[in-house]
This record gives C-alpha cells, sequence and structure tokens, in this order.
C-alpha cells in the first residue's frame, strides 16, 4: 500500500534527501555525552548500521564542538548538530555537520538585545556557506515565550512559532529547511502538524512525539502520531523518541522501521493497548543527561505507576536541568534529575530535592495522597 504524501520540497542533508517524494527516513539522537568521543561513535555507529539515516548530537559548548570534529571523523552517518541554548555556536560547528537544528524558544537565551530574525538570518547565513540543511524544531515542553504569550492555546503557539521562522528562512531565500511540530501528546502533535501542513504545504516535516517515554508506551504513543499523519499524506522523516539504555539506543530505529513497514502494508494498530491513564512522559536522553541513573529512575516511576493506573495523572521524567524545569511544567507531577539530585515538582511548583534513593518514596507518597483524595472525592459523590 503506497500513501500518497503531500508534495514538499526536497532538502537534501548531506547524501540524504527529506521531503519532495523521497523515502521517509528513521533518524535518531545519540544519548551519550558528545565529549565522550568513544562512547559517542560507538552509538552512531550503531544507530547507521540499525538504518538511521541522520543522528544528531547535543552542542552546548567548544568542547562539544572539538569533539564532533573527531566523532566526523570516525563515523560515515550524516551528522545534526542540537544548538539548544547557544545558537552562536553554529559557526564553529558547521564544518563538521550536514545539518543544524535549533529551536525557536532557545533563541532567547543568547544576545538578548538582537532580534529573532536577526539570528535566524544569521544561522541560514552559516548553513548556505557550509553547505547545510536547518532544522526548525519547536516543542511544546520549551515554546518561544513570544508565540505562548500570544498564543495561550498550546498547539496554536507551536504552529504560529514554526509558521513565523518559516517565514524568516523564505525572507532569506533559504529553501534548505524543515521543520517539527513536537509534544508529548501525541493527539496534539498530530493537530499541530496536520495545521501546519495544512498552511505550508511545501515545507518538509520531521514528525515524532517528544519524550513519548519507555517502550513499549513510548512506541504505541509514536505509532499513533505517525499513523495518524502519514495516512493523511504528511511527514518526511521519522524519530522515535525512546527512554532507552546507551547499549539499546537502536531500538529507537528499529521501532521507526517496523512503524513505516506496518504503515507501508497497511497494517494500521492505532488502537492500542490500554496505556492506562496515568500516563508516564520521559524525554529520550541525549549529550546533556547527568546521570546515569536517570533511565533506572525513569524504569522504576513507570513500574509504580502500573500499580496505580487508575489515577488519572501524567508524570514527567526528564533527564538534564536544561529542559527538565520547562518540560516538566504541563505535568501533574515532574522530576527532573541532576547529577547527584531529582528535583521534584507538583504542576510548575517545586516540592523539593531529593537524592536518587530517596525520589521514589517519595513519589509514591504523592500518589498514594492523590489516591487517597480521589477516593474520598468519590465516595463524598
Ligand atoms: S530533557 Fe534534557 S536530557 Fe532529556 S532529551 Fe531533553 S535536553 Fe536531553
Amino acid at each position: 500500500m503506497l500513501l500518497s504524501r503531500h508534495t514538499t520540497r526536497r532538502v537534501r542533508v548531506g547524501q540524504i534527501e527529506i521531503g519532495g517524494g523521497a523515502p521517509i527516513s528513521v533518524q535518531s539522537m545519540c544519548s551519550t555525552p558528545t565529549t565522550q568521543i568513544d562512547a559517542a561513535v560507538r552509538q552512531a555507529e550503531a544507530l547507521r548500521e540499525a538504518g538511521a539515516s541522520l543522528v544528531r548530537f547535543s552542542v552546548d559548548t567548544s568542547r562539544d564542538v572539538e569533539a564532533l570534529a573527531e566523532i566526523r571523523r570516525s563515523t560515515t552517518v550524516a551528522l545534526v548538530a542540537d544548538l539548544q541554548e547557544n545558537y552562536r555556536l553554529a559557526a564553529s560547528v558547521a564544518p563538521h555537520v550536514h545539518k543544524i537544528r535549533y529551536n525557536p524558544g532557545h533563541l532567547q537565551h543568547h544576545e538578548k538585545g538582537k532580534g529573532t530574525a536577526e539570528k535566524v538570518a544569521h544561522l541560514a547565513a552559516v548553513a548556505r556557506v557550509h553547505d547545510l540543511a536547518i532544522r526548525v524544531g519547536v516543542n511544546a515542553g520549551s515554546l518561544d515565550p513570544r508565540a505562548g504569550e500570544r498564543f495561550p492555546d498550546r498547539r496554536e503557539a507551536m504552529v504560529e512559532s514554526a509558521l513565523e521562522h518559516a517565514k524568516i528562512l523564505d525572507g532569506q531565500g533559504f529553501e534548505r529547511y524543515v521543520v517539527s511540530l513536537k509534544c508529548s501528546d501525541p493527539a496534539q502533535t498530530v493537530e499541530a502538524n496536520l495545521d501546519f501542513a495544512a498552511r505550508r504545504p511545501d515545507v518538509p516535516l520531521h514528525i515524532g512525539v517528544t519524550e513519548a517515554g519507555l517502550p513499549p508506551d513510548g512506541i504505541w504513543k509514536t505509532r499513533i502520531a505517525v499513523e495518524q499523519l502519514l495516512a493523511r499524506g504528511v511527514g518526511d522523516t521519522v524519530r522515535v523518541s525512546l527512554t532507552l539504555p546507551a547499549g539499546r539506543k537502536a531500538d529507537e530505529v528499529l521501532a521507526g522501521q517496523e512503524i513505516l513497514a506496518d504503515i507501508e502494508a497497511g497494517r494500521f494498530r492505532s488502537v492500542p493497548p490500554r496505556l492506562g491513564r496515568l500516563r508516564v512522559v520521559s524525554c529520550p536522553a541525549c549529550g546533556r543527561v547527568e546521570s546515569e541513573r536517570f533511565v533506572d529512575l525513569a524504569m522504576r516511576v513507570r513500574e509504580m505507576a502500573v500499580d496505580l493506573g487508575d489515577l488519572d495523572l501524567t508524570i514527567a521524567v526528564m533527564g538534564c536541568r536544561v529542559n527538565g524545569p520547562g518540560e516538566t511544567d504541563g505535568a501533574d507531577l515532574g522530576l527532573w534529575c541532576g547529577p547527584a539530585t531529582v528535583h521534584l515538582k507538583r504542576g510548575s511548583r517545586a516540592i523539593g530535592t531529593f537524592g536518587y534513593d530517596e525520589i521514589l518514596a517519595r513519589v509514591r507518597e504523592e500518589l498514594d495522597a492523590r489516591a487517597r483524595h480521589g477516593a474520598e472525592v468519590q465516595a463524598r459523590e
């Protein structure tokens, strides 16, 4: 079964092409610190061998840039630099990669006096000189605050932010870009992508659910979104963002390939097994993870959630202090991990900081309190 797809323009990334009818590629991101070169190369090669067309690395410092230069010499896979908070590293990292990804929500952190359009123009100029593509990666958990203020509806804010950046790049005469609009909720991810695709059918879309979490739930969430988008002809490249130990990161690629193969064969499975009302969202980890205990913690929180599956709430477990604080705001209970401690929040309010050996008991107390409260409410009704 060949799905008909929107006719987007074709964007070249090294030897890979995205959009314009090119085969839908599966990509991934390295979860080891970029500066741990041997581990990063091992993981990039494992991802490439599993079939990843592109592998992304976090670039936060000039040490990451130097490491990426080494990594480039040791792998043939096309590389993407994720310029999280520091867009000014674009020029130094550009010779070592094939694409740069920036998040419109993070451009504000440096050179606060400069406008967004000027910063994007700089990125377009760097990309042009170095023969790179760009991804505008809009993320619901780290939205551009200006878009968040103007559009209180999160989906609308995501779409408007992506449209604004597409327009700025168009204004620079720069066409070699793709866009992603990701959220940890599959339904909102689908709506945002459909809305953007209706308004900019020419722009290739990188699709996926951010912080989908642990398998198998994380695979189901991504499958739901990818099936619904590709069935409507929307989507040109896919990432499955799973929380996995470093040695199993290639499972992301295998999951993406399986989803695509099923869709191609007409096997849609979007009525998933019961995911439970208690949702655990966790990030896929990247070079910014500060403790190896993060993945184990996410797994243990999920095991605890299985026991309490009838509670209707979302727990978010994030791997670092860069995105963790913002990306846990939308959850009922949020945990973000530092090197030796875990920060616990109720909504956007901090509860406290706990050791890795204390945090699970504290989360359990919170969940038990909610379960008791729910039972009391029910008894009164
Ligand atoms: S929350 Fe932090 S560690 Fe997790 S993927 Fe995002 S940036 Fe990386």
